[in-house]
């Protein structure tokens, strides 16, 4: 019996370097329930005022003591006005 059994397809793989470590620009406000288009540092002009004043971090994260200061923030706001 003649065997036959050929064994050319030896294709290269298509071997994707994966570019996982790319930065990705965010397109939206990284606020929870923001989503709106990013103004400066990737987010919308209300929550960079916030990120400015230390009320999230630049995930846009909030701290636990996000109330309190949040509190401070619009005291400072309305002495502002
Ligand atoms: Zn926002």
């Amino acid at each position: 019996m003649a065997k036959d059994k050929s064994k050319a397809a030896n294709q290269p793989q298509n071997q994707h370097a994966s570019d996982n470590n790319v930065v990705q620009l965010p397109t939206r406000c990284p606020v929870d329930k923001c989503g709106k288009k990013p103004y400066k540092s990737s987010f919308c002009e209300e929550h960079f005022t916030w990120f400015k004043e230390g009320l999230i971090n630049r995930k846009g994260e909030r701290p636990r003591d996000f109330d309190k200061k949040y509190q401070a923030f619009l005291k400072r706001q309305k002495q502002a006005a």
